[in-house]
Parts: structure tokens; C-alpha cells; sequence
């Protein structure tokens, strides 16, 4: 964290040591570190260290709330078209629309109702954000995502019957678990239904998720300092 200012955080250092991990990881493990992206979660974070990042020239983002990632991001669009943007919270039905116009990926598709209302949202927009399947891999009651027992047939309705876009899987262990088996176990169901992305890996845990195949990892403390309490 950056000491040039007590509180406030020194984001381009910040985003340059979290890389650095990344490549590191990913040499341990002989894999392309070209191949991992970082996705920037600015959830609740203030706007300034959100400006840091882009003047730092990062451009990948991870939301966890439809209207505050518009009220943050829709106006940036025109200034930064080369920005991505990803929902990394649960959807609401009432919300997809404006998640469908406003995200470029959609991480959290976890039951059938979203599914179609997905794809009439797609349908009616014309755009088509990549989709991720979430799964609660452990099983968790409180916890989004589909249960592994019902992946197959969530996929298969997703990708098949509704033509999603679907690329990928997402998971958020149980925060008391190891997490290197939940990541080994979604990597293993991604190779099995030929998905290629895996979105997996936060603060506490991205080395281990890139050791496990994640594509994409989902950092918020390392990138911008501790969030403000949830609202
Ligand atoms: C908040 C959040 C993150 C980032 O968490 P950190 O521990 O701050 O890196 C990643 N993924 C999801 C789904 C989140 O909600």
C-alpha cells in the first residue's frame, strides 16, 4: 500500500504488484501469465481510487451491484470505449435489462429463470454479454450459484435451448475452506462441458485459483485498499 498519504492508497503500485504476483503464479506453475486477466473489483470503493486506476491505464472492472456500477461506470463509457466490465454479484430478474446494456460479462447466471429472462433481454437489445455459470461449490445454503448436481442441466438449458453465451464458470469458496479443491473441482466441470474461462481467485486466494487454471482472477483489497462497510 502505497505511504505517500496516510489512507489513501497508492493504486498504480498497487495494480503493479498484484501483475507481478500473477506472473509469479504463473511461472510456478509453467503457464502463460498473458493468459490470466485481472479484473479490478471497484464494489464500494471511492471514486478517486477508481479514477487512480484508470489513469493508471487499467480498463477491466468487477461490479457487484447493477445501479451502482451505472452510476459509476455508464458515464465513462465515452471517455474509455476500451473499458470491460464485469457483474461479479447476484441478479436480479427485474434487473437484467439494464445489466444486459450495461456489462460486458455476466459472471453470475446461476438458476433457470435468469437464464431466460437472459436471453429475452439479449434478444430485445441485440447485445450479448459472455456468460458464466456460478456454482456453489461448496454447497453453501446462503450462497448463490448452482449446485453441482444441477450444473449440467443449467448448461445445457443456457448454452443449448436459450443460446447464451455462455464461456465459463465462476466460484467463491466457502471463506473457511481451503479453496485450492473448489478451484480444482470447477476447473475439472469447465474442461468437461469445453468451457475455456474460469473466473476464480480474490485477495486472499489468486495465486492458489492461477494454479488451478483460473483465466481470470477478481481482486479488490490488493488493487484499492480496504472497501467502505457495505451499505
Ligand atoms: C468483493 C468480491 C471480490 C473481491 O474481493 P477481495 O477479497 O477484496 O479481493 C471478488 N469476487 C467477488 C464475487 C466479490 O464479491
Amino acid at each position: 500500500m502505497g505511504l505517500h498519504d496516510a489512507g489513501v492508497p497508492d493504486i498504480a503500485t498497487n495494480l503493479a504488484e498484484v501483475r507481478a504476483r500473477m506472473v509469479r503464479a504463473a511461472a510456478d506453475c509453467g503457464r502463460d501469465p498473458g493468459s490470466i486477466e485481472l479484473i479490478a473489483v471497484s464494489k464500494l470503493q471511492p471514486e478517486d481510487r477508481v479514477a487512480a486506476a484508470l489513469a493508471a491505464g487499467h480498463r477491466l472492472f468487477g461490479e457487484n451491484r447493477v445501479q451502482e456500477a451505472e452510476a459509476r461506470w455508464a458515464h465513462r463509457r465515452a471517455d474509455h470505449p476500451d473499458l470491460t466490465l464485469h457483474l461479479i454479484g447476484p441478479l436480479q430478474t427485474n434487473k437484467v435489462r439494464d445489466a444486459v446494456a450495461l456489462f460486458d460479462a455476466i459472471e453470475t447466471v446461476d438458476r433457470p429463470k435468469l437464464v431466460h429472462a437472459l436471453a429475452r433481454g439479449m434478444a430485445q437489445s441485440g447485445r450479448r454479454p459472455d456468460c458464466f455459470l456460478q456454482v456453489n461449490t461448496g454447497a453453501e445454503p446462503q450462497k448463490a450459484g448452482v449446485a453441482w448436481a444441477e450444473l449440467d442441466d443449467l448448461f445445457r438449458l443456457a448454452a443449448g435451448d436459450c443460446g447464451l453465451p455462455v464461456v465459463g464458470l465462476m466460484c467463491i469458496p466457502p471463506a473457511d475452506d481451503p479453496p485450492a479443491p473448489h478451484f480444482a473441482l470447477l476447473a475439472e466441470a469447465a474442461k468437461r462441458l469445453g468451457l475455456p474461462r474460469l473466473s476464480m481467485g480474490m485477495t486472499g486466494d489468486f495465486e492458489t485459483a492461477i494454479h488451478q487454471g483460473a483465466t481470470q482472477v477478481r481482486v479488490g483489497t490488493a488493487v484499492f485498499g480496504e472497501r467502505a462497510p457495505k451499505r
